[in-house]
């Protein structure tokens, strides 16, 4: 672990309805201790160098403080995206809780994709905001399989209580199926599994990708991965997706007709993209309470 001070910890993301809600980008972590072989965080546009050496922003809480005194309207945090929240470190350190007990106080909202089980427990805060979603990412319900590609980060059968916790608790949580690995886990059966049984525990939305973006040192990191843990798969990428930066599955086309399937069978909704959610309406509410 790494101690950093950076100058800000909030960045508004580009894509967002004005009229309805702001969204910002936080991260309070620079690297992960989940160890995915696929993480796409490792890529070099992203600058962070030893990756699993996370570091800590020590001043988050601080400057989220003072960042969130300066802003004119409500919005929606959002965390996970480049880092989980919920790495073993967060167990300790109890950073990222600080800065939810913050965001109770201040009204805001919150969306958070993560892989751990540690999020419950974080359910009492939850319970007090008036937005939060949580995707929770699942490539596999089978344990052994994700110790494979997922080494560090929770197995899937207590990322499923978890899951059946936090609905319990009336939270809104989907499932985030990325990326579903070409030539390990892009079967009919595997999209089947995770789907019945992020049913059974409680989520209404699947957000799929099928297949994984690989690019320059995070391509050298896959394959070395692939290579030692499952032999041959290699140069089966190598021939079948050459430098390709996206490499989606070849049974693309199947794992959609059966993600439709047995999504509409339970009644779930397929996500466009991560944030296809229905936010709050911040700024309505506060135009109408300026007419009165
Ligand atoms: S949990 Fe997310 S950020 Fe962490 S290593 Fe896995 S993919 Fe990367």
């Amino acid at each position: 672990m790494k101690e950093i001070y950076p100058k800000t910890i909030l960045n508004p993301m580009k894509v967002y309805n004005k009229d309805l809600y702001r969204r910002y980008n936080m991260n309070i972590f620079r690297g992960c201790q989940h160890g995915c072989i696929y993480c796409n965080s490792r890529s070099n546009c992203y600058g962070i160098e030893e990756f699993d050496n996370v570091q800590v922003k020590m001043n988050a809480l601080d400057l989220f403080k003072k960042e969130i005194s300066g802003k004119r309207r409500k919005g929606i945090i959002c965390c996970g995206l480049m880092s989980d929240p919920y790495i073993p470190l967060e167990m300790e350190l109890r950073l990222f809780r600080s800065i939810l007990e913050e965001i109770v106080k201040n009204d805001y909202g919150i969306f958070i994709i993560t892989k751990s089980s540690n999020i419950v427990r974080d359910i009492d805060l939850f319970r007090k905001m008036k937005f939060v979603y949580i995707l929770m990412t699942l490539t596999t319900v089978f344990d052994e399989l994700a110790e494979k590609i997922e080494p560090f980060a929770s197995k899937p059968s207590e990322r499923l209580k978890a899951i059946k916790k936090l609905t319990e608790n009336g939270i809104n949580v989907g499932v985030a199926m990325i990326p579903i690995l070409p030539f390990i886990e892009d079967s009919d059966e595997n999209i089947r599994n995770i789907v019945n049984a992020s049913h059974i525990c409680g989520a209404k939305n699947i957000f799929p990708v099928f297949g994984v973006k690989l690019r320059d040192r995070q391509r050298q990191y896959y394959l070395s991965k692939l290579e030692k843990l499952f032999p041959g798969l290699k140069n089966v990428y190598t021939e079948t997706y050459g430098d390709q930066h996206i490499c989606y599955s070849k049974n693309n086309l199947s794992l959609w007709n059966v993600l439709k399937y047995e999504t509409k069978k339970r009644n779930m909704r397929i996500m466009q993209h991560p944030y296809d959610v229905e936010f709050p309406r911040y700024e309505k509410e506060a135009e109408q309470l300026k007419l009165f």
